[in-house]
């Protein structure tokens, strides 16, 4: 079965009549599809009888002095794996295709938008939310999929649809990782070597921490992760630490002593130019 490429709203319409009936699961991306990518577009065919992929890097979801201009665009190889994946259709507008000139409505976070890496990244899950809605808009899938890789992105997806009746179920998927522990992510590929050997700590560190989930509370946790970051702050390239929290799977406010129940590590650090995210879920 062919993949079909479309670039605008009127090429999307067309590309969905040919895949005639059957449900729609939608696995927006930004591209530079790695497995991570692929194993969503295998959760999706789970869901749904026809897989639709979005590739687009939505310059509203990256501030100042972010990577937007360098982030990686590997669009023949995409096409590539969504092929080898029996993808249908993958839309891939451009951003003024996506972005009226005279645009005025942004979808809000709320509260839980501005917290943990809400801080760090202000308007960044405005500027996703946004998207996300408008690609649901344009694609009208039953259901679409996202990564758990991007934990607090998720949960306010759930939010947003919940909120505001949005038509679409929401499925999760599992952080897919290297060997070694690394989560995968289109960032990688701005690693060296060196940075990667440091980039490891994150995924060690929340390791450590849920290495203690059975046995000891929040403060026990976060400080076995921690203490595995601040080995990793003296490496030669340093991680520099963004945040490490134990944060309430609904809502990313830091859990209490007393929480039970399901909490997610998250951890955000830089190595060299490279920002990367990271997060494990605990039961407590
Ligand atoms: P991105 O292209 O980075 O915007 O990611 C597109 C989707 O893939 C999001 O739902 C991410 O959470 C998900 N994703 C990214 N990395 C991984 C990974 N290592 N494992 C599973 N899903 C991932």
């Amino acid at each position: 079965m062919d993949l079909t490429v479309a670039a605008d709203r009127a090429g999307l319409v067309k590309a969905k009549d040919a895949l005639g009936p059957g449900r729609i699961a939608l696995v927006p991306t930004m591209g530079a599809l790695h497995e991570g990518h692929r194993s969503l577009v295998r959760l999706a065919r789970e869901h749904a009888d026809h897989v639709i992929v979005s590739v687009f890097v939505n310059p509203l979801q990256f501030g100042p002095g972010e990577d937007f201009s360098r982030y990686p665009r590997t669009f023949d190889a995409d096409l590539r794996a969504c092929e080898e994946e029996g993808v249908r259709v993958v839309f891939a507008p451009s951003a003024e295709d996506m972005y009226l000139p005279d645009r005025q409505v942004e979808v809000s976070a709320g509260g839980m938008g501005g917290v943990v890496e809400g801080a760090f990244r202000p308007g960044h899950f405005d500027g996703v939310l946004t998207v996300v809605l408008k690609l649901f808009n344009l694609v009208q899938p039953d259901v679409a999929v996202f990564g758990q890789k991007d934990a607090q992105q998720l949960a306010l997806i759930r939010r947003m649809v919940a909120d505001l009746d949005v038509p679409v179920s929401i499925v999760g998927a599992p952080t897919v990782r290297e060997a070694d522990g690394l989560a995968l992510s289109s960032r990688n590929r701005y690693l060296s070597e060196a940075d990667r050997r440091t980039a490891l700590a994150l995924s060690r560190a929340l390791r450590a921490g849920a290495a203690r989930a059975g046995t000891t509370g929040p403060a026990g946790i976060l400080d076995a992760a921690r203490a595995v970051l601040e080995e990793a702050a003296r490496f030669d390239p340093p991680l520099l630490l963004d945040y490490l929290i134990l944060a309430d799977p609904a809502t990313f406010a830091p859990v209490g002593d007393d929480h039970r129940g399901e909490a997610i590590l998250a951890v955000a650090a830089k190595v060299g130019t490279t920002r990367l995210i990271d997060n494990m879920v605990l039961t407590l």
